[in-house]
């Protein structure tokens, strides 16, 4: 029998973590301090039967194979393409933006001179980020980049991070880029799929497994210590000798040492409406009108025949306080923000067995299939170590 390991956290990183060392004959004990399993995955069922993402829409895209692979052992998945609409000046457009929402927003004849502008300077179908069309020297590119920055970007981005748009990493914004072309999939990947029965029946699978133990409603925090003078973690006050994968916030393992790491957060608003549906496509972005960021309608998502019921959820950015009611969503992308997770980095390197893993404990705006890559890189590291044989 190989060492015991500790799991922190049981979103992706935590639960691929889990079974690849339970896999390895490891015998892991993993905790999260939620009622639940699959972190911000979480789905669940309402009264009126239609299945929500707790935490927020969630939905799988990547190229990476491998990770696609992987979860397919799990669960079966079902193809599913992301639309998103966007209301801007009283019309519904795709978002990301592209030659319809062109098309909706100006004259016939300026949105065919602006379609022709940019079919000549760049290919059909490529995905180009607003800021290559803010800079671009032909002012009718220029000046769509302007109308997209003002409409779709400059207020939602205000509202969802709380700073102005040119003060984040401009990498947040390219995730949402104008797509030269009438393709409307939110996004351009070649893998594209939903779990047959939802992403927490895929987490009980993956859990699924002799070696390891859940502990719920348990903040790992009150059980384990880093202890500096020996570089050991204590496990209720003794040495613990095997890994420790943590996946959750480096300022609150150190407890706050060096201030805290800053979070964005969401009041996530559901409403149960006893109609068909409420909206016409997945979710529906609210730039600039609403205090909200965004409406999801889990219908669209999960595909399930519910008639005369149907529930909708409201996304409220907010500011997040370490200790308070809400969780750490995003991980504010900026300069300084990188240099005080890289001091807690350094404290982290007097731990040998301490192993990060995540969107938290990476500290990275991190889709699930990279987490889940990730995850699986950290585990291959651990069983190949020859400090655990
Ligand atoms: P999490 O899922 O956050 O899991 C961390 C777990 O650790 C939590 O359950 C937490 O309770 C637990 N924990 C922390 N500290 C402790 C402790 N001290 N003791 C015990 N437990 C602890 N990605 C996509 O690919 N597609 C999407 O459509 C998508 N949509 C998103 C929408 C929203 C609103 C948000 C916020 C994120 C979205 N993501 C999406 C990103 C996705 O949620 C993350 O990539 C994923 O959750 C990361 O998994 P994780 O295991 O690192 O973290
Ligand atoms: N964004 C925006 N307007 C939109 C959609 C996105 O300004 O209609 C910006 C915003 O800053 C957002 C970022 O692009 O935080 C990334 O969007 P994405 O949909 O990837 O955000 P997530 O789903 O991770 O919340």
């Amino acid at each position: 029998m190989k060492k015991h390991a500790l799991v922190v956290g049981l979103g992706f990183a935590g639960a691929v973590l889990a079974r690849s060392l339970a896999d390895a004959g490891f015998s892991v004990t993993a905790f999260d301090k939620r009622p639940s399993i699959a972190g911000n995955m979480y789905e669940y069922e309402r009264s009126n039967g239609v299945r929500v993402h707790m935490y927020g829409p969630h939905i799988f895209h990547t190229d990476l194979k491998h990770v696609y692979a992987y979860l397919s052992t799990f669960s079966s998945f079902y193809p599913y393409s992301h639309r998103v609409l966007g209301m801007i000046d009283g019309v519904l457009v795709p978002i990301p933006y592209n030659f319809t929402s062109i098309e909706k927003h100006f004259s016939s004849a300026r949105a065919k001179s602006i379609i022709a502008k940019l079919t000549s300077h760049y290919p059909l179908n490529s995905r180009v980020p607003v800021s290559d069309l803010l800079r671009h020297p032909d002012p009718e590119i220029a000046g769509l980049g302007q109308f997209v920055f003002e409409k779709v970007f400059k207020n939602y981005t205000a509202k969802q991070w709380g700073v102005p748009a040119d003060s984040l990493d401009p990498a947040v914004l390219r995730r949402v880029p104008v797509v030269i072309g009438d393709d409307d999939r939110y996004f351009s990947d070649s893998i594209q799929m939903m779990p047959l029965m939802g992403y927490t029946e895929l987490f009980e699978n993956i859990l699924k497994h002799p070696n390891i133990s859940i502990q719920l409603n348990s903040n790992a925090l009150q059980r384990i210590h880093p202890h500096s003078v020996s570089g050991k973690f204590l496990l209720d006050g003794v040495p613990f000798e095997g890994p420790i994968c943590y996946t959750g916030s480096v300022d609150e393992l150190f407890d706050y040492v060096l201030g805290a790491l800053p979070y964005r957060s969401l009041e996530l608003c559901m409403e149960d409406h006893a109609i068909d549906l409420f909206q016409s496509a997945s979710v529906v972005n609210y730039p600039n009108d609403e205090s909200f960021t965004r409406i999801t309608e889990f219908k669209h998502m999960t595909l399930q025949d519910v008639p005369g019921a149907t529930t909708i959820m409201k996304e409220y950015p907010m500011a997040y306080h370490p200790g308070g009611r809400l969780c750490p969503f995003y991980p504010i992308q900026s300069d300084e923000n990188q240099n005080l997770y890289r001091d807690y980095l350094e404290i982290c390197g007097k731990f040998e067995d301490l192993f990060l893993c995540g969107r938290l404990a990476e500290y990275k705006y991190y889709n699930m299939d990279a987490v889940v890559d990730q995850a699986l890189s950290v585990a291959a590291q651990i069983r190949e170590s020859q400090r655990y044989e």
